[in-house]
């Protein structure tokens, strides 16, 4: 009995339409349609600015070396305070899809097919959330890794989004297509510089730089944010009164950087920058009882930030069927 009515429940999440169906579809070699799980969106509102949540997957990460500046042992301990595991972490990846103002907006757009084998589900899960990549009307990118800006081109070269304003931290763009910065740039930088020009080489003269602080699209504005990237940015939607702060990377995982502020990920390019950001943003939010969204946090990557000792503690939201 339990059983049954719970397929039912989740039967009728993904097949709310045929194009959802096809969407949803399980891979080739999945067993059977209960070996899935629901298709990986969530929405909620800030006021009148609907927000939808899409997860493009995981990769998994080794913990040693992840942490540049914490003792292994003191990391593993922090994986098992939350209870993920001792040699690796799942990093997750959500982007945000924001109607507003009757446009559609994206906030960053995943791996593409760019990624770990692991992830690379954007794309079924946003059309199951009833989208199609032609009626985007502008990306907004944080920063230029290549989970963030690989969903906007596929290896093939062919652009995801052909409708759509891209719009870029102008610091992070003067970094990142600086030839000479890319030349004598350490080796294991040079695939991330050669990756920019990838994916916005082709359409670099229409791509729309922007300062933070200013109003990008109706109700969202990007807040600088620099650290892990040089031009990395945050953006506030605000709506109705409403405030919600997309924190992008100012934090990997919350259970090790929200936990360990102080730490720094691997992947900060400037440690003490990042740190200086992390902790004046989580302290703002944290004081504010702004709710916030991470990048990389599980899903669907949403809540509030509490001060707890030393760090501060990620209170997700709670799941609701209503919007
Ligand atoms: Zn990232």
């Amino acid at each position: 009995m339990v059983i049954s009515s719970a397929s039912i429940a989740a039967a009728g999440i993904g097949l709310g339409s045929a194009s959802a169906q096809t969407a949803a579809t399980p891979p080739a070699g999945a067993a059977a349609p209960t070996a899935g799980q629901a298709p990986g969106f969530y929405r909620y509102k800030i006021g009148d600015i609907e927000i939808t949540a899409i997860n493009d997957g995981f990769a998994m990460r080794p913990l040693e070396g992840f942490v540049r500046n914490a003792e292994l042992a003191d990391v593993k301990k922090a994986m098992a305070e939350a209870f993920l595991p001792d040699n690796a972490l799942p990093i997750t990846f959500t982007t945000l899809v924001v109607k507003t103002g009757g446009k559609t907006v994206l906030i960053d757009t995943g791996n593409g097919d760019s990624g770990a084998p692991t992830s690379g589900r954007w794309m079924a899960n946003f059309r199951a959330a009833g989208f199609d990549p032609a009626q985007v009307d502008t990306v907004l990118i944080s920063h230029f890794h290549g989970d963030h800006i690989n969903g906007l081109r596929l290896k093939d070269g062919n652009a995801v989004f052909p409708k759509a304003e891209i719009m870029v931290p102008e610091t992070e763009w003067a970094f990142w297509m600086d030839d000479a910065k890319m030349n004598s740039a350490p080796e294991g930088l040079k695939g991330g510089f050669q990756n920019v020009r990838r994916v916005f080489g082709q359409v670099a003269k229409d791509v729309k730089q922007f300062q933070p602080e200013k109003e990008l699209v109706s109700g969202i504005s990007a807040v600088a944010a620099p650290g892990h990237t040089p031009g990395h940015v945050a953006f506030r939607i605000a709506s109705g009164g409403k405030q919600f702060l997309m924190v992008s990377d100012i934090t990997n995982h919350p259970a090790l950087f929200v936990r360990n502020p102080a730490w720094a990920a691997v992947f900060d390019m400037d440690a003490e920058k990042a740190r200086e950001t992390r902790v004046k943003m989580l302290d703002m939010v944290a004081a504010d009882r702004t709710q916030v969204a991470f990048y990389h946090a599980p899903f669907p990557a949403t809540g509030h930030i509490l001060k707890d000792g030393s760090g501060f503690r990620f209170v997700p939201v709670q799941w609701t069927p209503a919007v």
